[in-house]
């Protein structure tokens, strides 16, 4: 056991093809999360420079355990049955738990948290944290006294609002950005009026990270339970932000690239209580695109891809998106 860690890379480099996961106890949001991640090399390196110091062979750490997998899924360990197997119980015992069904976007983000609680080593978790924080300034502004309350923050998975009807990814993302009035009970205190006073609130973007992460928020809680929007969501296969965003939206005008292709869909099929999730993957120096459904994984075409857009009751939903920042030209990239 104790030598698997050994392995230096888990991705040979003429082997870029994905292997399935099977199924435990409901594990089809974990499963296809875990491809996803596999498929993002900059997480693999910043797991392989993270050297813990603690035991090995600890069970309840997320990190570990996910860097175990991760190894597993491809060195020389990938033809065992069940890589992901430690990783899952170990997400049980921190409270992920087996036989639920899970929302793929808040395992994601609770994954990302118990990384930043159980590593040890600061420099590494502060990257894999930057490696999909979207800084923006928030802006709520006094309809009152006009006074503007700026407050800087982040997602790390950016939560996009749908509409019931036709929507496309862009439109989406420039929605998200643009000013939206707030009155009544969404009033906001006004510190110059030191009253709740009607506002309006937007975001301007400060800073893109390497991977983009976009959550399309298809569950909407009403009344006590909750409802899934099948609404169609066209996204391309590669977004420029330039083109996205007006230029008041971005606080800071972004050095460097900012053209971004699409490399994992995480997709929901089926109801709300009663769904199933699946990945299409796009693996490093692979240009194919691949379909992984727990332990069945096969070859498909970007055409089948779209399929996951959506707009029809029943049909299978995008619902996590996972874009690559393309490296500059005089940028060789982390692997460089
Ligand atoms: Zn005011």
């Amino acid at each position: 056991m104790a030598n698997k860690m050994s392995v230096p890379y888990p991705r040979r480099p003429n082997d870029p093809s994905i292997r399935g996961l099977c199924n435990f106890s409901l594990s089809c949001c974990v499963n296809a999360l875990l491809q996803s991640l596999f498929a993002t090399d900059e997480l693999l390196a910043l797991l392989d420079r993270w050297k813990p110091n603690g035991d090995w062979e600890d069970s309840n750490n997320v990190p570990l355990q996910l860097k175990r997998a991760l190894y597993a899924m491809g060195g020389e360990a990938r033809l065992q049955p069940a890589p992901h197997r430690n990783f899952l119980a170990c997400l049980h015992r921190n409270s992920i738990h087996r036989n639920v069904q899970h929302d793929a976007d808040e395992v994601f983000l609770s994954v990302l948290n118990l990384i930043q609680q159980q590593m040890a080593d600061t420099h590494v978790k502060k990257e894999i944290l930057d490696l999909y924080k979207v800084n923006v300034e928030g802006h709520t502004r006094c309809l009152e006294c006009t006074f503007d309350h700026v407050v800087n923050s982040f997602f790390v998975s950016l939560p996009l609002s749908l509409c019931e009807g036709q929507n496309n990814l862009e439109e989406c993302i420039q929605s998200f950005f643009r000013e939206h009035k707030l009155s009544g009970e969404d009033a906001c205190y006004c510190d110059r009026c030191g009253e709740k006073q009607p506002s309006s609130q937007g975001f301007k973007l400060c800073s893109l990270p390497k991977i983009l992460c976009i959550h399309l928020k298809r569950f909407r809680h009403e009344g006590g339970f909750t409802r899934k929007l099948y609404c169609k969501v066209a996204f391309p296969e590669t977004l420029n932000f330039p083109n996205v965003l007006d230029p008041e939206h971005i606080s800071v005008v972004e050095k460097g690239n900012t053209f971004y292709s699409l490399y994992a869909v995480v997709v929901h099929s089926g109801a709300a209580m009663f769904g199933h999730y699946t990945a299409y993957i796009q693996p490093p120096r692979d240009p194919r695109w691949y379909y992984a459904n727990d332990s069945r994984v096969q070859q498909v075409q970007w055409s089948d891809v779209q399929q996951s857009y959506g707009g029809q009751k029943g049909s299978d939903t995008a619902y996590m998106l996972l874009y690559r920042k393309q490296p500059a030209s005089d940028d060789q990239g982390y692997s460089g």
